[in-house]
């Protein structure tokens, strides 16, 4: 079933709202990257794993922003809630659980086995 515009609207919000939160965390994770690493070698390794850390999580953030970026384009494009892979309508509760989903969980869990 195509989503309402309604419920597009609604997608939209939720699309835009994650990503002023994800844009919120990136802006935080800048900020402690910035921090001078302190000159006590233990500290600075605990740092430089934190380094790490904050790394991977900066990426994913960046990754769900590229995502939802996409998500957002579609709903302009009018494509929004279509299986990038086979084109059927994603279902509207795995869309609920995870907006920027470009595919069915058909094609998803084809892909991800298990
Ligand atoms: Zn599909």
């Amino acid at each position: 079933m195509e989503p309402t515009e309604k419920e597009t609207d609604h997608i939209r919000e939720k699309l835009l709202a994650q990503k002023s939160e994800l844009s919120t965390r990136v802006d935080r994770i800048h900020e402690h990257a910035r921090d001078p690493l302190d000159s006590d070698s233990a500290e600075q390794a605990a740092q430089l794993g934190n380094v790490a850390v904050v790394a991977a999580l900066e990426s994913e953030a960046v990754v769900e922003i590229a995502e939802i970026d996409a998500a957002l384009q579609r709903i302009s494009a009018g494509t929004y809630g279509n299986c990038v892979s086979c084109g059927e309508f994603i279902n509207k509760k795995r869309l609920e659980a995870r907006p920027a989903s470009t595919e069915c969980l058909t094609c998803a869990e084809s892909k991800n086995p298990g």
